[in-house]
């Protein structure tokens, strides 16, 4: 077996989340309909096929007219529907009857609501003067041909999937989804829905460290279980590795059955950093073996998943060319007074109630890394960071959503 260092000093959480993101450049962009674009990342600015609108049209059902003319009786010409061409242009005098989304005919620089006037024998009467530009959606006001309509390293969002498709992008270059390989390992651990035999828990880390990812875009294979043993380390891992991002849980620290490091180190994983300065989820470690990159998480569930939101989400973010893949955190205020600690940084679990005063974070009972019953009820991640003393009731802290990746 390979030895890893034991001594290494922690590394603080921005340093690792800075070596991190410095080693997850965006994989090549992949052109994607836009029906499975949702949520995707955009590799490069995406621009607009033709001007939108693309002629002036009519924001309401009415009549076109020149604006000068009004008020006075007109005859209706024509009827202009959508998505066909308005017939003719229009005169000094006369009106066109016209849908909302028609084409304002040449001539026009109006539109009166129908709810307006009153039609009667072929003409329509309009009681009031109309602004000129009045209910006209000019040509280009939204965007021009040309123009972005959704930058590089955009997440698409529906509108923005709308956007897109408004403006006539159908395949828009998405960065690809990062493949993830999760292993999850330990001799005690079983699937839920088996019988325990002595000793043995449930294995909970595999599926939550899963939905974690996949809400990312990444593409995560069924998680496999490694025994403590090193050739069931060495198979899971070196099948893992093909992956673009490697994740293992559990057996990251110095136990006798702590076997993660040694055997990644044994498979050519270099590592960048063991141990993080926070609490909970110190013993993380973060290596690569050519452009694979490769977590390890510790087993304690609540552990594993503040390691996973802190680390692991913004490198599958920045895998896929996100602008700003760290941490989506917020800003609220303190519930109750927090210790801090001189050399880490805490992450507690509260509940956020949402007052006058902004989002009040409460922490809820059960700080211990194993409750991942207790954490289970927290909304939120709450950052105090490493300092002296203590954090009164009601100052403002960053908190990270649970739920909302
Ligand atoms: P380890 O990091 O391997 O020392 O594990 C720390 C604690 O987390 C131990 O109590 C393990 O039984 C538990 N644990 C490790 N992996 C998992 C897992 N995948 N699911 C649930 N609990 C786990
Ligand atoms: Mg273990």
């Amino acid at each position: 077996m390979c030895t890893v260092s034991a001594v290494a000093e922690p590394v603080s959480v921005e340093d690792a989340l800075a070596q991190v993101l410095a080693r997850a450049a965006p994989l090549p962009g992949e052109p994607v309909p836009l029906e499975k674009a949702a949520w995707r990342v955009l590799a490069e600015d995406a621009r607009a096929v033709v001007d939108l609108p693309r002629f002036p049209s009519s924001a309401m059902d009415g009549f076109a007219l020149r604006a000068a003319d009004t008020p006075g009786t007109f005859p209706v010409v024509a009827h202009v529907a959508a998505g066909k061409p308005a017939p003719r242009a229009l005169l000094a005098g006369e009106a066109m009857g016209i849908a909302t989304g028609g084409v304002v005919p040449e001539g026009a620089d109006a539109v009166v609501p129908i709810e307006l006037v009153t039609e009667r024998d072929g003409a329509v009467q309009v009681p009031a003067a109309a602004e000129p530009g009045a209910n006209v959606r000019p040509l280009g006001g939204d965007v021009r041909a040309g123009d972005p309509v959704v930058r590089a390293g955009t997440t698409l969002s529906p509108s923005r999937i709308a956007a897109l498709a408004a403006a006539g992008v159908a395949r828009p270059l998405c960065g690809a989804r990062p493949s993830v390989a999760v292993v999850t390992t330990g001799t005690e651990l079983r699937p839920p829905g088996e019988t325990l035999g002595d000793g043995e828990i449930y294995e909970s880390n595999g599926v939550m460290l899963a939905a974690v990812f996949r809400s990312t875009g990444a593409e995560v294979a069924p998680h496999e279980t490694a025994s403590d043993d090193a050739s069931a380390h060495r198979a899971a891992f070196e099948r893992g590795l093909d992956a673009d991002v490697l994740v293992t849980s559990g057996g990251v620290s110095v136990g006798p059955h702590d076997l993660v490091r040694g055997t990644l180190a044994e498979l050519g994983a270099e590592e960048v950093f063991w141990r993080v300065a926070m609490r909970p989820g110190k013993p993380i470690s973060f290596a690569t073996r050519g452009r694979t990159l490769v977590f390890g998480l510790p087993g304690n569930p609540v552990s594993s998943l503040v390691g996973a939101l802190l680390f692991v989400v913004p490198a599958l973010k920045a895998l896929q060319g996100s602008l700003d893949p760290t941490p989506p955190f917020r800003l609220g205020v303190l519930g109750a007074p927090a210790r801090r600690n001189p050399h880490r940084d805490d992450f507690q679990r509260a509940r956020v109630e949402v007052s006058e005063a902004g989002a009040v974070l409460q922490p809820i009972e059960g700080q211990d890394s194993h409750m991942i019953v207790r954490a289970a009820s927290a909304d939120a991640i709450v950052h105090v960071p490493r300092g002296d003393g203590e954090l009164a009731a009601g100052s403002s802290a960053r908190y990270l959503p649970l739920g909302a990746v």
